[in-house]
């Protein structure tokens, strides 16, 4: 039932598998390069044993199947090979298509160019087509990227798309004015590759939900977009006031494009990377999954562990593989198009 995603310590476990017809669980998440994790990113509250790629790369793959996802989308790849291998011998196929011009091909031992990567579960799904993009900005390519698919539900021939991307990282008004120009191209291409289908558009956006880009995808005239997360809270939220029997407020039932933007960034999670550098503690929201809410019912959202769970020295950690958290959503592709709200 939808109270599976209520959590449970470390180990963040999503009880019933996304295995109806119409149903589609996803899974969000940048992994953490491990040549930036190792050598580059400074977690000076992480001990070095818990950054090798020994210790690692079995937490990752364990929270990745223990969710049981359909569609995994994944940030900061660099051992491509070895989660094809993994994955594949547990019924999952991907894509991957690296950065341009990588940061971790500057480090040395390194294991070759980060990039996305996009899974999906192959006895479940059926992979139609997909693109990849070289995002540009002013007409420039930047050395950010983004994968598109197209996948088709083997039970009932029904065909959704799903896109995902890692942004420029860092802030600075003018790397969010960057950030939200990487934004408009993104939708651009997915727009072109997806067109009427329905949509799951997720990844890093290294933005906060006050950052343009933020409203740039919600607001977009191409598509109409919701993020999952918040609105999941919404929708408990009404749930609750009508078990209390409560009135809706007037903000509940606006359609001012401006209102519904500004209720989305209030109820987005608090935070979805969590970690401590040299120069400080960092706990941000900047990952995502959005949606076109006509087509795809929100159903679930896994929750994040709690500042005490996650321990002092925050992410990554000997619990933790990344310094971001997966996002996991359960979806229901509907059959009739969904009215607002
Ligand atoms: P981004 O700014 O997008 O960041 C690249 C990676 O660095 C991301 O994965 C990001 O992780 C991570 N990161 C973010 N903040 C920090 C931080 N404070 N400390 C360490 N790592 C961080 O970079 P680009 O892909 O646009 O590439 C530019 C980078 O590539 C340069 O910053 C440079 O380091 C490197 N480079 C080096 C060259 C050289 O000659 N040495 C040449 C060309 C590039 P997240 O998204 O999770 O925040
Ligand atoms: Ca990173």
């Amino acid at each position: 039932g939808l109270r599976c995603l209520k959590l449970n310590s470390v180990s963040r476990v999503c009880s019933a598998p996304a295995d109806g017809a119409q149903n589609i669980r996803l899974l969000q998440w940048n992994i953490l390069s491990q040549t930036l994790g190792q050598h580059n990113d400074g977690f000076v509250r992480c001990p070095d044993e818990a950054l090798t790629w020994q210790h690692r790369k079995y937490l990752i793959v364990q929270e990745i199947l223990q969710n049981q996802p359909d569609v995994v989308c994944l940030q900061e790849v660099d051992h491509f090979k070895f989660l094809q291998t993994v994955l594949g011998s547990q019924n999952y196929a991907g894509i991957f298509f690296p950065k341009p011009d990588s940061p971790c091909l500057y480090i040395e031992q390194n294991n070759g160019p980060d990039g996305c990567a996009i899974f999906y579960k192959r006895d479940k799904l059926h992979l139609v087509g997909y693109d990849t993009r070289i995002l540009e900005v002013w007409r420039v390519q930047s050395n950010q990227v983004a994968i598109a698919a197209r996948l088709q539900l083997k039970a009932s021939g029904k065909e959704f798309c799903v896109c995902t991307t890692h942004l420029k990282a860092r802030h600075g008004a003018l790397l969010a004015k960057l950030r939200n120009e990487q934004g408009r191209d993104l939708i651009r291409f997915v727009k072109q590759f997806a067109g009427e289908s329905p949509l799951l558009l997720c990844g890093d956006f290294n933005a906060e939900p006050v950052e343009p880009i933020y409203a740039t995808i919600l607001g977009c005239d191409l598509f109409k977009l919701g993020s999952a997360y918040a609105d999941m809270k919404l929708e408990r939220e009404r749930e609750w006031k009508r078990e209390q029997q409560q009135p809706l407020s007037h903000t509940d039932s606006s359609e001012d494009p401006n209102e519904l933007i500004a209720q989305s960034i209030k109820r987005e999670p608090p935070y979805t990377t969590w970690k401590i550098r040299e120069d400080g503690e960092e706990c941000h929201t900047i990952d995502y999954v959005f949606y076109t809410p006509q087509q795809l019912k929100i159903k679930n959202c896994l929750e994040f562990p709690a500042g005490e769970q996650i321990g002092k020295n925050r992410t990554p950690s000997f619990e933790y593989p990344s310094d971001h958290f997966s996002l996991v959503c359960d979806f229901e592709l509907v059959d009739e198009p969904l009215s607002e709200g």
